[in-house]
């Protein structure tokens, strides 16, 4: 059970890619409505929720300037498949019974409502979820940039990065089996060994406005209420 004692706000940043499941393109509902569960248990034991969700399983700006599209461009397309996925995910939190609002850093005022800092925090303050979209509203960012930029924004007590692995390891797992996990370790360790957890921009921010991340992996059933009620999951970088 999460204990809002502990952790009274809360910015989650989950990649495009963790919505696509099993699917190359898109996003699978069956992993939506699970992470809905999960975020769910948290806000009904009472932390505030703040999510901000990444737009690679659609369009990466870098990806389509690849391929021969104008870079900011890409990047705005980037940018509105994370309002996609916001829509998405706010639909399965409602069907898990949070009320949820999506704030866009570009306005598209009749889908969702406009980033306003104090207006978030507000609906944070009355346990509704709130889904920042569109990242930082600027080409050339990431959206763990908009993550660390938001969860600094709103005073949240950490930002949790979810992976598709269970923490910070020496090096890649999936190609370096003989890889070990950090239980805990500081910014600058992961910027200079390149460690691949946030952009450096990402990194940077936290580290200069001393925002505490914890990266887990959110296929564990239940890792993000052990995280909320104390237990050690994942690796703490700050
Ligand atoms: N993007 C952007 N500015 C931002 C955040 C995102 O231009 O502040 C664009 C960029 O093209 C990026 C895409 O949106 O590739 C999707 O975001 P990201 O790659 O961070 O998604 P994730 O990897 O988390 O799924």
């Amino acid at each position: 059970m999460a204990d809002p004692a502990r952790y009274g706000r809360i910015l989650l940043k989950l990649s495009g890619e963790a919505l696509l499941g099993s699917q190359d393109y898109g996003i699978d509902p069956e992993v939506s409505s699970r992470i809905a569960r999960e975020v769910a248990e948290v806000a009904n034991d009472g932390v505030q929720v703040g999510i901000v969700v990444g737009g690679g399983n659609i369009f990466r700006g870098a990806g389509l300037a690849s391929a021969g599209m104008d870079r900011i461009t890409g990047d705005h397309m980037g940018m509105l498949a994370t309002v996609m996925n916001s829509l998405a995910l706010q639909d399965a939190l409602e069907r898990a019974g949070v009320t949820t609002r999506v704030m866009s850093a570009i306005s598209i005022r009749e889908v969702c409502e406009d980033y306003i800092r104090r207006r978030a925090v507000r609906h944070l303050e009355k346990g509704r979820a709130v889904i920042f979209a569109a990242g930082t509203g600027n080409p050339f960012f990431t959206t763990d940039t908009a993550a660390s930029l938001r969860a600094i924004e709103i005073g949240a007590d950490l930002m949790i990065k979810a992976t598709k692995v269970d923490g910070v390891y020496t090096a890649d797992p999936m190609t370096h089996p003989d890889a070990t996990r950090y239980d805990r370790i500081t910014y600058d360790e992961v910027i200079e060994h390149k460690l691949n957890v946030m952009d450096t921009n990402a990194m940077v921010l936290c580290r200069d406005q001393s925002m505490p991340i914890r990266v887990i992996d959110l296929n564990v059933p239940g890792a993000l209420a052990d995280l909320l009620d104390g237990k050690d999951v994942g690796t703490l970088v700050d």
